[in-house]
This record gives structure tokens, C-alpha cells and sequence, in this order.
């Protein structure tokens, strides 16, 4: 008899998902049903910000499978149709279309992959004309076109995580004036501070203005009810355009209200196979979902592509008949503004001591690549090694071209679960136009491995 999985959300996880279950099983094995609100289905919202700033085009650019492409695969995706409840005692969906038309659809699968919503406080202005978040493609386009005013000089970004970064720079390369807000002390604030502030530090030489410990309280319009300035506790702010970046949480009202399981962060919880705990045919994964970090072995929500897109191959292989896992994460991220290049993994200080972990930290100063030869560029390079163990916890790099990839090794390093002392035994690449002899990251596990032994030799 033939099979129905239903899929909710059409982009990285829940399209992986379905993508991968059809490979496995023929249309008339298993039947798939797609329901997307939006009206663009597998498209890299990572590439917006480079879209917006002219480094890539957009928006078809940014579209990795079309939905007639999906079509094609025998996947019936509906676009513009929302699914506003889920009731699992009778395996069914309700939808409705943009023609406001509401239907039940019933199934023997369903995924859950509705994302995340981007945090939007609820302040006075947040909602007017020229007031943008980035999240979609329309939002790209709303922004493009903001741009394209008569008179636009002053953005605003208000966030400054990675979105906020990459939006500012984006703003930077349309000529603009721009002042990023955020509350905390230094942007970035998946990096300890004194990383962060080598980020502000950076922005700062680009030319944006960052105003830090400050929190918004709104956004003042004109005449015209368009933004205007941006009020902060103690300043207004003059914008022409204003971008926020606070942030995301999960999606997972249609969940809550269906009665499915949330973690502490929002996010529904699954087993390591992507199935949503007390459940046997209902799976989530992407942005919706809480992750294990396998450093501190705490449930987290960390909203990346990355983790979307492999959630749903494993959805989609064990809706297939096969068999996968995920194992959690170590917390993997890079970024950059302009040509800083800004990455992390593992246990940023805080989040260490949160997990009850003792450290010692090392920071070191070195080079992309060998000091003689041409553009060589400076990177900060701090680790994060456990006490007594030297069990590696945590790694940050701030730099310039060929800096934010090399957090891999640390990412590798936290999976294996290595000692800095081990690391520093690793056999990595070597050569003038691709590192100093002593790669950075190996020159900070030296270091580390030092701490940790006066360490413990102080008792
Ligand atoms: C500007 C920006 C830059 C980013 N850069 C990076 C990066 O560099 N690296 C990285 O790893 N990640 C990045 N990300 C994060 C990455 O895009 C997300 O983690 C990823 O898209 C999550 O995929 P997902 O399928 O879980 O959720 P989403 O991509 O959010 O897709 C969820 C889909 O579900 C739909 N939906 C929700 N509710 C319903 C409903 N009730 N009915 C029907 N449809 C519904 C939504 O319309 C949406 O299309 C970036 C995100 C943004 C916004």
C-alpha cells in the first residue's frame, strides 16, 4: 500500500528530507506532499547577505532545486500554503491556500521542518516602511529595493551576531554609512569578548559605527511613516534604512499546540535517528529543533544550514527504509565582515563554566602563512583546553583570508576528543603560501598544552 509523507516547510531540512526519501522510494511506494508558505522552496537564506551586498547574484541564484524541479521528482509541493494545525491521534495536517481555501491531508509520515522565527521585539516603529528583517528571498528583494531609494546614505543594523555582520558589510559595499547596535559589550557574542572585541575592532577600522551596551527602545518615523532613526537608551540614531539581526528561536507553535515535546530553548526534541521523542511517524529537523552539543553535552538550538541540510538526509534515509543517525554537534561557525574572517567551535568561556568544566585558555598571534612570503596575514588564534586533561574545549580564530577554515581542525579535534597535546602532534599541510611551518592553530595548542601542565603542576 502506498505511503504519504507530508512535509512541513520546503526549504533546507524539510526538502533534504524529501528529496532523499524519494531516492529511496519510488512514487508509487511512497507518496510526498510538500506545504510551504513562502513562495521559494530550497534556497540558501546563507547567500542573502552576499546577494544584497553584490557579491553574488540573486534571487534564482540562490535557489538550489526549483520547485518544478521538485515536481519533476514526483515531490507535490504547494506553495503558498500554510499548514496552521497538526493532529497526530488522527495522522492528518490542515492547510490553507492562498486562496484561503483549507483542506485536511492525511499521513503515514510527517516532517516537521518549519524553522525558525526571527526575534522582532515588540517596539514602537519596528513595523514601518524601511524597517527590514533577513530571513527570506522577499526579504532580499524588500531590502534591494530599499536600497535602491532616492536618498538612502545612513543604515542602521541592529544585532550584532552574524547576520548583523554580514548585513553590515553589505550595507558598507552600497557606500553607505553605517552604525551597528547591539547591547552586549562586543558584537559576536558566540565569541568570548575578548575575541568580540577584536571583531569590533575590525568593523570599527571598516568604518561602521558600532554602539555596544545599549538596547533599542524604537525605531522614530518621519513625516512620511518611513524609519527615520533608531532610539537607543540614550541617543537617537539616524537611518534611512534599518536592518535588524537579533536573532532567531524555533517555529514550533503548530508542535506545541499538537502536543509534541519542546526542550528548555523552544526547540522540539527528537531521538539520534530525528524522530520526535513519544512518537513513531513524526520527525524534525533544521532550525525547529534542539541539537545535543556533544562538548558540554547540553541541548542547544543553533539555527545553521549546515545542521538543516544534514538533519533531513537523515529524515529522509530512515523514512527511505535505511538507517541514520546524528550524533549532536560541536558548535561550528564562521563568518565575516569584509575580509575578517571570524570562526568558532566548541565552548566559547561561558558556556564552559556553565557545563561546570575548569579551563585554562591560551591566545596566540600568528600568520595565514609563511611570514616572508607575499600577504601573509595576522590572525588571533585562542583555545579553550579542560583542566588536568587538556582535553581541547573550545577554539575562536579572528583573521584575514584563510583564517575561518581552519577552525575544521578544531571542529575535528573536539570529535575525536583530543588533547592539545595531541594536537599539536597532528600532521597538517605545510607550505609557505598556505601556513607558517607551525600552523596557527597548532602554535595555540603549544601554548595551551603549557597552560595546562603549569596548571597542574601548581596543583
Ligand atoms: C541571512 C541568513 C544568513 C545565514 N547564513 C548562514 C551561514 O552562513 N551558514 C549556515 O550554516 N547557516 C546560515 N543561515 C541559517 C540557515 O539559513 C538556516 O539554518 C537554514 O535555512 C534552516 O533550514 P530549515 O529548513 O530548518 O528552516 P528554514 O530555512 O527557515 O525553512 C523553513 C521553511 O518552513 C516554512 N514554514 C514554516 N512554517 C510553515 C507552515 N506552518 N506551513 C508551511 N510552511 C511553513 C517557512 O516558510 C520556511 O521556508 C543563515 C540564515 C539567514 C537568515
Amino acid at each position: 500500500m502506498t505511503e504519504r509523507l507530508v512535509v512541513i516547510g520546503g526549504d533546507a531540512a524539510g526538502m533534504s528530507a524529501a528529496s532523499q526519501a524519494r531516492r529511496r522510494r519510488a512514487a508509487d511506494d511512497l507518496e510526498i506532499v510538500a506545504f510551504e508558505r513562502g513562495h521559494h522552496t530550497s534556497y540558501s537564506a546563507c547567500g542573502i547577505p552576499y546577494w544584497i551586498g553584490g557579491a553574488t547574484q540573486g534571487p534564482d541564484a540562490l535557489v538550489a532545486r526549483t520547485a518544478a524541479e521538485h515536481r519533476a521528482r514526483a515531490i507535490d509541493l504547494r506553495l503558498g500554503t500554510e499548514v496552521t494545525q497538526i493532529d497526530p491521534e488522527r495522522g492528518r495536517v490542515r492547510s490553507r491556500d492562498a486562496a484561503g481555501t483549507e483542506q485536511w491531508t492525511g499521513y503515514d509520515q510527517l516532517v516537521i521542518a518549519t524553522g525558525a522565527v526571527p526575534v522582532r521585539p515588540p517596539l514602537p516603529g519596528i513595523d514601518a516602511p524601511g524597517v527590514h528583517g533577513v530571513q527570506t528571498l522577499d526579504d532580499g528583494e524588500a531590502v534591494l529595493r530599499g536600497l535602491g531609494r532616492e536618498g538612502v546614505r545612513r543604515a542602521v543594523v541592529v544585532g550584532g551576531g552574524y547576520i548583523g555582520v554580514e548585513m553590515a558589510e553589505a550595507m558598507l559595499r552600497h557606500g553607505l554609512d553605517v552604525t551597528l547596535i547591539d547591547r552586549n559589550e562586543q558584537p559576536m557574542t558566540t565569541l568570548d569578548p575578548d575575541m568580540g572585541r577584536l571583531v569590533r575592532d575590525a568593523l570599527e577600522g571598516l568604518g561602521v559605527r558600532v554602539v555596544s551596551g545599549t538596547s533599542v527602545r524604537a525605531v522614530l518615523t518621519g513625516d512620511d511613516g518611513r524609519a527615520g532613526a533608531v532610539a537607543t537608551d540614550d541617543a537617537e540614531h539616524p537611518a534611512d534604512l534599518v536592518v535588524l539581526g537579533l536573532g532567531v528561536r524555533p517555529q514550533t507553535g503548530l508542535a506545541a499546540e499538537a502536543g509534541l515535546p519542546l526542550g528548555a530553548h523552544g526547540g522540539l526534541l527528537t531521538d539520534r535517528a530525528m524522530r520526535v521523542l513519544g512518537t513513531g511517524n513524526v520527525w524534525s529537523g533544521g532550525d525547529c529543533v534542539e541539537v545535543l552539543n556533544l562538548v558540554s553535552g547540553a541541548m542547544q538550538h543553533i539555527a545553521l544550514g549546515t545542521h538543516a541540510n544534514k538533519h533531513g538526509r537523515i529524515i529522509g534515509i530512515n523514512i527511505g527504509g535505511g538507517y541514520a543517525t546524528f550524533p549532536g554537534v560541536v558548535g561550528t561557525a564562521v563568518s565575516k565582515v569584509c575580509d575578517v574572517e571570524i570562526a568558532r567551535t566548541g565552548l566559547k568561556e561561558s558556556q564552559a563554566r556553565a557545563a561546570g568544566l575548569q579551563y585554562v585558555t591560551a591566545v596566540i598571534e600568528s600568520t595565514s602563512r609563511a611570514g616572508y612570503y607575499p600577504d601573509a596575514a595576522l590572525m588571533t588564534v585562542k583555545i579553550l583546553a579542560e583542566r588536568r586533561t587538556g582535553r581541547l574545549l573550545g577554539l575562536q580564530i579572528v583573521g584575514r583570508e584563510g583564517a575561518a577554515k581552519r577552525v575544521d581542525i578544531g571542529a575535528v579535534a573536539l570529535t575525536a576528543g583530543m588533547t592539545v597535546e595531541q594536537m599539536i602532534g597532528l600532521d597538517l599541510g605545510y607550505a609557505p603560501p598556505f601556513s607558517p611551518v607551525w600552523d596557527p592553530v597548532l602554535v595555540a595548542a603549544r601554548k595551551a598544552a603549557d597552560a595546562v601542565a603549569a596548571d597542574s603542576a601548581a596543583g
